[in-house]
């Protein structure tokens, strides 16, 4: 320990003795000037006349505060006077601050006033840390001292915050322009916010018994920052640690349990109808070429493969036991899985937690840590691994390969993912249902398909993170190097947090999710037919290898919708350059428009587009393109897809592989144009103009994030 933790560790510790929840003014104080966050001078007075010697001490004016721990927020108890600037005034403002409190609360414990140097600033901000269950410590910073509230404009982010993440937090509220001076104002310090941000995060790292810390405000301007109303709250009661084995571990567990040599079917059935029954056909005609156990206690054999009534009976290694049996009987089971030394089960059956049987769930998870048993589940509908050829569920077989990996903490949404899988011919890795995550959970997924040559692009339904660090640990590294889109669902039911602290009131569950799953490069969805979307189209689409976006359209109006949604969505349209406007020029009618969007207008025969579109696909400085079909009895909707598949074939050909999406907007036959394109990985959208520019768009945060552009 340096001094620095030292002397806030006696501060702590006396505060524990004491049975505080939060820190006196002079001690919070103390903390901050031990972590280098400049605050004002001050000084205790007890009485009036003590209040006119330390404001004389001091300088000047200064700014008097109650100082109560049963004061929360003291401007509301008239509990502080700004701009004391004499001695009587002092005096003054002493007796008022004191029969303000009394009256706002006669019962309140009261230590004096507090007398602080005023300072000067520009503009008031909030930096502040809480505690989350799921992320632990987080810290916050936030525009507009009291309106914070109101605005609630705040970013979060996992502590400790390094140098340039605190820097990149001053640009991520909303309003972050107003830092840098609006009408005629000089922009404010953003080296000493930085500062300070990185502070508190370093604070809290390192005494994870403060729970809350809230300096607000803090006064910004041109040359520093100062802390002028430091609130620090404790829990001494530390949450305790989530278990959570080494990645080497996990990986050969995860590995182990998603490409299986050997499968056992506890609870394995004859009779049709049965969960036991369907795994077992689904493992065997959904082609699985490792060996199957079926367990069960009486049968001989079970659908044509001999039946074990334990899997201690089995003489070869089994990788992994799927569970089909009763809730009640799976930790008696599990014993004989943790004999078997079988490294992961996968848990079915409902009956746990979700129910209210946390008890049950628990004991399972016992037997599972006592035996080094990976558990998936319970409450699932089983998994998929397509490249081994892997039905491990009860649902509908699923064999189009691809490099898509999903899960879901849902059996329904699953189904989803299967349904819009096989419509869309999207060819997927995994499914994964993940129900309790009594043990598995989207980390441990997420450091599998990590190095799962299968898999390249990976998105995720989740209710909630058991353990959003470790998620976010991992996924900061995967993202680098493929998509991650997460689904958060249950973004509106904000956290009820006790708020004692404005931080803490400010700190809505949705908004640390937003914000954590952004700076860990996660792509958000926000709806789930998004989420298969941008998993199908990263997987569709190339990299693009820059910003400049060409709209080419047969649509005026799709023009404009498509315009629309690249500006809501981040993306730059390029602009135009006047060889390449000529060139444009040569092809289209003289009423149409050039520049960008490239209207070639409606009734243009197919010669049109396909002159316009190659143009496109071969000048190197357009790097993606957004195209708007119009469906005209001149180009009607399957030519434009034959033409479109052709002269994407034939840039691929030349080595052009650039990010292609279509609108297409006309009568009913679009729709098969677009399923005839999806079947060259072409991504077209029947009336559709935000979807497909969401989907490349999607395609740009990850490349972004990952450094590729
Ligand atoms: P509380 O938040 O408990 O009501 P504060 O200490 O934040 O009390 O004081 C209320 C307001 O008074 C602050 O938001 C700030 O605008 C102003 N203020 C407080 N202390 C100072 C100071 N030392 N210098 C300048 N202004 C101050
Ligand atoms: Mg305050």
């Amino acid at each position: 320990m340096n001094d620095q933790t030292t002397s806030v560790a006696a501060i702590l510790d006396a505060a524990k003795t004491a049975g505080r929840d939060s820190l006196s003014a002079a001690d919070a104080r103390a903390l901050c000037l031990a972590y280098g966050i400049p605050v004002p001078d001050e000084g205790l007075a007890t009485s009036a006349d003590e209040a006119a010697t330390v404001s004389a001490e001091i300088g000047y004016p200064v700014v008097m505060k109650i100082e109560s721990p049963d004061i929360l927020h003291k401007s509301d108890a008239g509990g502080v006077v700004v701009g004391v600037d004499s001695e009587d005034a002092a005096r003054a403002a002493y007796d008022q601050i004191i029969a303000n409190a009394t009256a706002h609360d006669a019962d309140a414990a009261v230590d004096g006033v507090q007398v602080q140097q005023q300072a000067s600033g520009d503009l008031e901000v909030i930096v502040g840390a809480v505690t989350d269950p799921s992320f632990g410590k987080l810290v916050a910073f936030g525009l507009g001292g009291v309106l914070v509230e109101v605005m609630r404009d705040v970013t979060f982010r996992l502590a400790p915050v390094a140098a340039e993440d605190a820097a990149g937090m001053l640009t991520s509220v909303r309003g972050a322009e107003i830092l840098d001076g609006v009408r005629g104002q000089a922009g404010v310090d953003r080296a000493a916010l930085a500062g300070i941000i990185e502070a508190v995060g370093k604070l809290v790292s390192d005494h994870p018994e403060i729970s809350e810390v809230d300096l607000n405000p803090v006064l910004a301007s041109p040359d520093g920052a100062i802390a002028v109303d430091a609130r620090i709250l404790l829990d001494f009661d530390q949450q305790p640690a989530r278990y959570r084995p080494g990645q080497e571990e996990i990986l050969t567990a995860m590995r182990r349990i998603m490409q299986p040599d050997a499968v056992a079917v506890i609870g394995a059935s004859p009779e049709a109808g049965k969960i036991g029954n369907s795994v077992m056909k689904n493992l065997i005609n959904g082609g699985y070429e490792g060996e199957i156990y079926p367990i069960h206690p009486r049968a001989e054999e079970v659908e044509g493969r001999k039946a074990y009534t334990s899997v201690t009976e089995i003489d070869g290694q089994v990788d992994v036991a799927v569970f089909c049996i009763p809730a009640p009987l799976v930790p008696r089971v599990l014993e004989e899985v943790g004999q078997k030394e079988i490294p992961g089960a996968v848990l079915i059956p409902s009956g746990f937690a979700e129910v209210g049987e946390e008890e049950l769930q628990q004991q399972a998870l016992d037997v599972a840590r006592k035996h080094n048993i990976r558990l998936m589940g319970p409450n699932i509908y089983g998994f998929y691994y397509t490249h081994k050829n892997l039905c491990a569920t009860f649902c509908t077989p699923y064999d189009e390969r691809g490099s898509v990996a999903l899960s879901s903490q849902s059996g329904g949404v699953g189904m989803a993912i299967i349904g819009f899988s096989r419509t869309n011919q999207m060819g997927v890795s995994a499914i994964v249902g993940l129900g309790n995550k009594a043990d598995i959970d989207e980390d441990d997924l997420l450091t599998f398909f990590e190095q799962d040559d299968n898999t390249q692009v990976v998105a995720m339904h989740v209710e909630d993170l058991k353990d959003g660090r470790s998620f976010a640990e991992v996924a900061s590294r995967v993202t680098k190097q493929k998509p991650v889109v997460v689904l958060k669902a249950g973004r509106t039911s904000l956290g009820a947090r006790a708020a004692r602290s404005h931080t803490g009131a400010l700190a809505g569950d949705d908004q640390i999710y937003d914000d954590v799953l952004r700076q860990s490069g996660v792509i958000r969805a926000m709806t789930l037919n998004d989420m298969l979307e941008y998993a199908r189209g990263l997987q569709v689409l190339p990299t693009p290898q820059g910003e400049n976006i060409l709209i080419l359209t047969g649509a005026g109006g799709s023009g404009v919708l498509l315009s629309d949604a690249c500006a809501d969505n981040g993306l730059s349209l390029m602009s135009m350059p006047d060889d390449l406007d000529a060139a444009f020029r040569e092809y289209i009618p003289p009423f149409g428009a050039s520049g960008n969007p490239v209207d070639i207008t409606g009734g243009e025969p197919p010669t049109t587009y396909q002159n316009t579109i190659r143009l496109a696909l071969e000048d190197e400085r357009v790097h993606a393109l957004v195209l708007g079909y119009w469906h005209t009895i001149i180009t009607p909707p399957m030519v434009f897809a034959d033409l479109l598949s052709e002269e994407i074939e034939r840039a691929r050909g030349k080595g052009i592989h650039k990010p292609v999406v279509a609108s297409l907007v006309g009568d009913v036959e679009v729709e098969d144009a677009a399923r005839k394109l999806m079947e060259h990985d072409i991504l077209a959208y029947p009336y559709e103009a935000e979807k497909p520019v969401a989907v490349l768009a999607a395609k740009y945060r990850w490349a972004r994030q990952a450094g590729l552009i």
